[in-house]
């Protein structure tokens, strides 16, 4: 499958149109979806309609990209991953990023698997089908948009939007071998994206290479007027940082991400990477993070939290599943949540609603907020010292589907490297850096994060791009 760069390239030399694109990844997908399970749905001659307007010289006309199923494209399902948005709900307006995507002139097709509500590790939460890793059928693609990943890993999309509020892009990216950016919180708009912890939530690309995310992420940064945490700071032109060289950049490598619980394997894999960066001339810097330890606790309050406020909108009076059976309007609310949220989504709604409680409230949710200033802090004295963090995403290569399913808590701690990005506000990258051996000859992909300070995604994408040339994973991956 090709590139965002080598689709454009076949467009103008008139070797390939995008009805054509869009066709052949149809095929890909009848052909291989039915084993991978990526796709919840598409509509192709919606698709093909657009392609044939379509204008070529925009930056990324007749560009086909496949949308979590949490963000909204007017006149699309949005079910979220739960069975109370798969029925009785189609998109009325199209999402921030998805009016920005269509002005680049690309193409938003097909709509991906994801646990339900964003909530989870493995995509294993999402009420409605199981996804599978390309790489190996019997393991997870990672979570909660292990969709977008996994149409990649299986040549079913040229590129993908997922969500992150704790890992969801990252690690999703590492564990099913693609590249996936999370952005600063407020470089890229959130409106219309279906809220889970709204001081959390980023919409970012998921893609083949570095210089493809740099593609993506221009077209959907920037402000939108419906997001006013959205920043209004010109952009950057990011193709501009694919190409630069890295000598001198310190690289800081937070001791606390090396310790108890990283897999050997994945271990040796992002060693080896980043030996790599200091042989393009980074200079490794070893930093501390302190506060990691609190990580987990502080993003399952605050997560939570901001869940239990957010879900309260499906009452199923205004959209979604509606339960049949009730007398009254409190017994109908009970009914259709009761029916209509998973095991995952119920049990946060529940802490959520807790923490909140007065009572409570002192005790955790004001204590979390306290704890993450010192995780921002944390992160702000290490980019004080060093230009980028370098670690690993997850601690563990893909696992198997079931193997956490029934253990929320070791779920929970697969997020170790990925939450405090998210809690501070920076931006984050995965980029595929090797293979554990697997299982059965069924090598593992892993992913190396760098970490950069608010609004620096270039350094991210200069920093990615230079070790995805000097390894070539893409083309193995
Ligand atoms: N795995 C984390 C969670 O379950 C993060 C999810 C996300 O980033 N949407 O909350």
């Amino acid at each position: 499958m090709p590139t965002i760069s080598d689709l454009r390239s076949s467009y103008q030399s008139g070797d390939l149109t995008p009805a054509e694109a869009i066709r052949s990844l149809a095929e890909n997908i009848d052909s291989r979806d039915k084993e991978i399970g990526a796709y919840l749905s598409y509509d192709l001659d919606a698709a093909l309609a657009e392609a044939a307007e379509v204008d070529l010289s925009l930056p990324l006309g007749g560009v086909p990209i496949a949308i979590k199923d949490a963000i909204n494209v007017k006149g699309q399902p949005c079910t979220c991953g739960s069975k109370l948005l798969d029925q009785n709900y189609t998109s009325p307006y199209d999402a921030g990023v998805i009016s920005k995507l269509r002005a680049a002139g690309a193409i938003p097709f097909g709509r991906t698997n994801m646990d339900e509500f964003a909530m989870g590790s493995s995509t294993e939460n999402s009420a409605l089908q199981v996804t599978r890793n390309p790489w190996d059928t019997s393991r997870i693609p990672g979570g909660s948009s292990g969709g977008s990943a996994a149409v990649i890993a299986a040549d079913e999309a040229v590129a993908a939007l997922g969500s992150d509020t704790g890992g969801s892009i990252r690690q999703p990216a590492a564990l099913s071998g693609c590249v996936g950016l999370k952005p600063t919180y407020g470089r890229v708009s959130r409106y219309g994206l279906v809220a889970f912890a709204s001081s959390l939530d980023q919409i970012g690309p998921m893609t083949r290479t570095v210089e493809d995310a740099a593609l993506v992420l221009q077209a959907i940064a920037g402000h939108d007027a419906h997001d006013s945490t959205c920043v209004k700071d010109a952009l950057p032109d990011y193709s501009s940082f694919v190409g630069q060289d890295i000598k001198g950049l310190k690289v800081g490598l937070p001791k606390e991400y090396f310790a108890e619980g990283l897999d050997a394997e994945v271990k040796e894999v992002v060693d080896a990477a980043i030996k790599q960066l200091e042989s393009l001339g980074a200079e490794p810097v070893e930093i501390s993070l302190p506060h990691t330890e609190y990580a987990v606790a502080t993003y399952y309050i605050i997560a939570t939290a901001e869940a239990s406020t957010n879900l309260a909108r499906f009452d199923a009076v205004r959209y979604g599943r509606r339960a049949e059976s009730a007398d009254n309007l409190l017994d109908q609310y009970r009914q259709s949540r009761a029916q209509g949220f998973g095991e995952e989504v119920k049990r946060r709604i529940i802490l959520g609603t807790y923490v909140l409680s007065s009572g409570y409230y002192d005790a955790y949710y004001l204590q979390a907020q306290k704890v993450r200033h010192l995780i921002r802090k944390d992160f702000t004295e290490a980019f004080e010292k060093v230009d980028v963090i370098a670690s690993p995403v997850s601690p563990t290569p893909a696992f198997k589907i079931g193997e956490k399913s029934q253990d929320p808590m070791a779920m929970y701690l697969a997020d170790v490297y990925t939450l405090s990005t998210n809690l501070a506000g920076i931006c984050g990258m995965s980029v595929p850096c090797g293979f554990t051996q697997g299982e059965d000859g069924k090598k593992l992909p892993v992913g190396l994060q760098l970490l950069g300070k608010p609004f620096a995604e270039g350094d991210l994408l200069k920093v990615g791009h230079a070790y995805e040339k000097a390894c070539d994973w893409q083309k193995v991956v």
